[in-house]
């Protein structure tokens, strides 16, 4: 079994849709179940219907939502479990107060030597302190093999006994570890990997079996710099606002890191994510962190935009997105050559889909004026491109640039763009029959 993981605390970012994405593909390429957990342990930090919107997002992504659990329903085999483990000797309670241990970790500072917590204070306060809190018991130095990253050792000094259960909720770690006991692979982000001896060392205990870890290097940003979550592009609902289809998106975050599947989906345009479930393996993602760019998730869309019908555009995302594309494939396939996204393409389209006489330039306001004129005798729309050219311009007498700058402008509402002869046969019926 595979899963995705997500808090419900803030916006869907996309190094997490990453995983998803890679999590869900190669649950398909193994055959094996893939479910979705939503991580709701952290009580205070959860944003009340967040997971709603979680599961929208995947849902538009075509990753599968149907089994998906709350982690939350299972806090009483948590609970049980961490009491197993009190019973085996494998956990204690801590009775430390926040300003024991403050005092701790100051006097570390001051030593200059890292804090790391002794088990033989757990009972200092014991007498003072109701509210202990459980500690796993960390004994030994742990290592792991990733699936991305390889050989990864963690010395006893650097691993001490951690919180597993306070006020009777279980920690993160404590909850992940149970909850992926079925998992037999686990991808996630690196800022994870010093959870993972943590996890091992608590599925170890409880006899749980061995799973794969495998964890991907953090996203960068334009700036080089870890992608926070105050950039805009980080936010997957973003991107889509932006008028990106979600496929490329999910493209473009299984070609990061990961040369094979680019050249794969470029040379084949292999466009449907689902095509390259036999292509994909977790060792083709690099280790190495990769920077997310915005430019080339446009060109991407822009690439797949191109290789779509104009029917195919006409019926994407109607429930969820209203484009207000008007229902004209000829006009769309002219116009989805000019843009990369389908907004751009409705913000053309809105331009261009104008009543002649709201169409204006500064520059050419007399000629844009006399064209108007002249184009009040709507049987030239009835010519073809070359014949209503010549006719218009015999009837305007303007030529070159005063003709053409404002013939562009009535026909496409823009100085710069779509060449006339294109846009003219798409466009005339709807000039000639507006009143
Ligand atoms: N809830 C964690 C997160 O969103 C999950 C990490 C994991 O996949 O274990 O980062």
């Amino acid at each position: 079994m595979l899963r995705f993981a997500p808090s419900p605390t803030g916006d869907l970012h996309i190094g997490n849709m990453r995983a998803a994405i890679i999590s869900y593909i190669l649950s398909c390429k193994m055959d094996e179940k893939f479910i979705v957990r939503i991580e709701d342990t952290d009580v205070e930090r959860n944003i009340k219907d967040k997971e709603k919107d979680i599961l929208d997002l995947l849902e538009r992504f075509e990753i599968p939502t149907n089994h998906y659990v709350l982690q939350s329903s299972n806090f009483d085999l948590h609970r049980a479990l961490s009491q197993k483990l009190l019973d085996e000797g494998k956990a204690f309670y801590c009775y430390c107060t926040k300003e024991f241990l403050e005092s701790k970790r100051e006097e570390a500072a001051k030593e200059k030597r890292p804090f790391r917590y002794q088990d033989s204070w757990a009972e200092i306060e014991k007498d003072t302190n109701p509210n202990p809190v459980i500690r796993f018991k960390m004994t030994d130095s742990m290592s792991f093999v990733d699936e991305i990253k390889g050989k990864l050792f963690f010395d006893k000094k650097e691993l001490e006994s951690f919180v597993i259960m306070r006020n009777n909720l279980p920690t993160y770690n404590f909850a992940c570890a149970i909850d992926d006991k079925d998992m037999t692979l686990i991808i996630r982000g690196e800022d994870h990997v010093s959870n993972t001896p943590k996890q091992i060392a608590i599925k170890n205990a409880l006899g749980y079996k061995e799973a794969k870890y495998a964890h991907l290097p953090i996203l960068l940003g334009e700036d080089g710099k870890k992608m926070s979550k105050r950039d805009k592009s980080s936010s997957v609902k973003w991107l889509l606002e932006q008028g990106l289809f979600a496929k490329s998106i999910a493209l473009y975050l299984l070609m990061l890191g990961n040369s094979k599947l680019e050249k794969c989906i470029l040379d084949n345009k292999a466009f449907n994510y689902k095509d390259l479930v036999a292509e994909v393996d977790i060792s083709q993602f690099s280790n190495n962190s990769v920077h997310f760019d915005y430019k080339y998730l446009l060109f991407l869309n822009r690439e797949i935009l191109r290789s779509m019908s104009a029917g195919e555009i006409l019926s994407l995302d109607e429930k969820l997105f209203h484009y207000g594309l008007p229902k004209n494939e000829a006009l769309i396939d002219v116009f989805k050559l000019e843009v990369s996204t389908i907004l751009e393409l409705k913000e053309l389209l809105d331009y261009a889909l104008v009543p002649i006489e709201s169409k204006l330039s500064k520059e050419y306001e007399t000629e844009i004026n006399i064209l108007k004129d002249c184009l009040k005798d709507k049987s030239l729309f009835e010519l073809d491109y070359e014949d209503f050219k010549k006719a218009l311009m015999e009837k305007s007498g303007l030529k070159g640039k005063a003709f053409f700058k404002p013939l562009r402008i009535i026909l496409s509402g823009k100085e710069h763009g779509i060449e006339l002869d294109k846009i003219y046969p798409v466009i005339k019926d709807f000039l000639k029959g507006e009143k």
